[in-house]
């Protein structure tokens, strides 16, 4: 065995893992991290980092790389399966917020923090090709070479934390009996599609129901010649899922049937669709809250601890926000590891147990599902006389407080 470590041991060099060991860096507590990958490659599609997360961005100092290499989403916007507007609201700093919200692909928020952590932290501090199979209380976490699957000397640390996303391998260790993530009963398509600017070019938009289909569509890219990359999932209550794999490829004949007559003065949604360069498919999946994360010198985070419905934008920044507080609580405790890991679960735990639940009931597109419920399956007439604009923005503000960026509370 490796002998005895004050190092921080990171599964997982996904989004959540880099936060965590740029800032732990910062903090001057050292690290390691560990990913199975052999190498890092700009994986997945469109993802959304709102005001919170981009606050902690900001502080490592990355907002205006993101900024450039992302999209800074400006509007949110909702419209019924025939193309009519429900309701608009300003996102980010045109909602008065000190920080933008980007829509950016994962694989352009993945390189940032990838550079900034080689750049800061150094190479040495990150082992590719290392797939973790188990850790102990006492902070010794096990490892094989995901290529060969010899096993290499276990190794020991301050802390281990599994940052090794929705199959996190440390989470099944704590809990064996837990089973797979929970089906939603809503199967998911992602894509991107290189296309002109859609309503004002940063708007975040959302149409339809899932009882026939739902569309999520937010530009992640200018491309520069006029054209941006515009992220799209489409969202289908359906008995049928595969098991969850981020590269499960699909085809646009397999889900584009119920907006074949989608034809909206803002957009031809058919041809948009069928003009993708990919499509993956995901089941829409989550997992009950955990009593408890953290297990003596062992604790989770981000998708590992707490993996959501991909409703409310806030994937990747409950995990960036989990990363803030778990490194201030051992950079104030370093040589407490086993309180500083049990002050950041009482932290974080009960806040994203709520984004979870809140994420199942009543994330910001319930406002689709309402007006859905209210008009039946017609056109309106006129909004005002089928949901008020109080009942409209009671919704969103409801999920801003839950998932901690009501504009009051960020800036404190
Ligand atoms: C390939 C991929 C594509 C994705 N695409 C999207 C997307 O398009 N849109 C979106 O909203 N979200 C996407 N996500 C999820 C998104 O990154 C997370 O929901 C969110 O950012 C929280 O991040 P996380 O760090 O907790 O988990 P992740 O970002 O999933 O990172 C987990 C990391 O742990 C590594 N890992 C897993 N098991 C082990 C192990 N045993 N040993 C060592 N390393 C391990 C994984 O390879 C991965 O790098 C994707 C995740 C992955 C892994």
């Amino acid at each position: 065995m490796a002998g005895h470590s004050q190092d921080v041991l990171i599964i997982g060099a996904g989004i959540g893992g880099l936060t965590l060991g740029l800032m732990l860096h910062r903090a001057g507590v050292p690290c390691r991290i560990y990913e199975m990958a052999p190498e890092i490659k700009p994986l997945g599609v469109g993802i959304n980092l709102l005001p919170h997360a981009m606050k902690e961005m900001a502080a490592l100092g990355l907002e205006d790389t993101l900024a450039a290499r992302g999209v800074l989403t400006s509007e949110a916007a909702f419209f019924n399966r025939f193309g009519q507007l429900i309701h608009k609201e300003p996102l980010g700093r045109d909602a008065g917020y000190g920080w933008p919200q980007v829509s950016i692909h994962r694989g352009d928020l993945h390189q940032v923090l990838l550079d900034a952590f080689l750049a800061e932290a150094g190479a040495e501090r990150l082992f590719l090709g290392w797939q973790c199979i188990g850790a102990e209380e006492n902070g010794v976490a096990r490892f094989r070479r995901t290529v060969s699957g010899e096993e290499l000397a276990p190794q020991r640390g301050r802390a281990v934390v599994g940052a090794d996303g929705i199959h996190s391998v440390i989470r099944k260790q704590l809990y064996p009996g837990e089973g797979e993530p929970i089906y939603s009963g809503i199967n998911m398509w992602r894509g991107v599609t290189r296309w002109p600017p859609i309503l004002n070019g940063a708007s975040m938009i959302r149409a339809g129901w899932f009882t026939h289909a739902k569309i999520v569509i937010y530009p992640i890219r200018h491309d520069g010649d006029g054209r941006q990359l515009v992220n799209w999932v489409v969202e289908i209550a359906t008995p049928r899922h595969e098991r969850w794999n981020w590269a499960l490829q699909a085809k646009v004949d397999d889900f584009i049937k119920p907006m074949l007559d989608w034809h909206f003065d803002w957009l031809d949604v058919p041809a948009f669709l069928r003009a993708s360069d990919v499509a993956l498919e995901y089941p829409m999946v989550d997992k009950d809250p955990l009593p408890r994360w953290s297990f003596g010198r062992v604790t989770l985070l981000g998708d590992a601890a707490h993996p959501m419905y991909p409703r409310g934008s806030n994937g990747a920044g409950q995990a960036i926000v989990d990363a803030r507080a778990l490194a201030d609580s051992l950079a104030a405790a370093p040589d407490h590891p086993e309180s500083a890991l049990k002050a950041y679960e009482d932290a974080r735990l009960g806040a994203t147990a709520n984004v979870v639940r809140t994420n199942r009931t009543t994330p910001p597109d319930i406002i689709l599902g309402e007006v859905f419920k209210r008009t039946g399956d017609k056109p309106f007439a006129r909004i005002d006389d089928v949901i008020t604009r109080d009942e409209l923005t009671a919704i969103t503000d409801a999920y801003k407080r839950v998932a901690g960026y009501e504009k009051d509370k960020l800036r404190r």
